[in-house]
C-alpha cells in the first residue's frame, strides 16, 4: 500500500522575529526620552544541523520565510494526522490490516 503525501514546496523550519534597536552613536534619535528605535529587522531563527541560529534578513526573505514556513506547519500537521491515524491503526489494535 502506496500513500502520497502532498504539499506545497518550498518548506522551512524555524521563525521569523522583527526587532527595533538602538545604534551605538550617542547622539541619535534612538537615545532620545522619546525613542526612534532603528528597524524594523528581521530576523530568521531556527536550527541548522542541531545549532540554534538566527539570520538576519530582508522584508521581502522574511516574506518568503513565512510562507515557507507556513507550509511546513502544514506539512507538520497532517504528519501528526497521520501519525494520530497510525498508532490507531497499530499492529497491536484490532483495527489493524496487514497490507
Ligand atoms: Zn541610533
Amino acid at each position: 500500500m502506496k500513500k502520497t503525501l502532498e504539499f506545497e514546496w518550498p518548506i522551512l523550519p524555524g521563525s521569523i522575529s522583527t526587532a527595533r534597536s538602538r545604534c551605538g552613536k550617542a547622539r541619535c534619535a534612538c537615545k532620545l526620552r522619546s525613542p526612534r528605535l532603528h528597524g524594523i529587522y528581521y530576523r530568521w531563527t531556527g536550527f541548522i544541523e542541531g545549532k540554534r541560529t538566527t539570520k538576519t534578513v530582508s522584508k521581502e526573505v522574511a516574506r518568503e520565510c513565512l510562507r515557507s514556513i507556513r507550509n511546513y506547519r502544514r506539512l507538520q500537521r497532517d504528519i501528526e494526522k497521520l501519525l494520530r491515524k497510525a498508532l490507531a491503526n497499530a499492529p497491536w489494535t484490532s483495527r489493524f490490516t496487514s497490507p
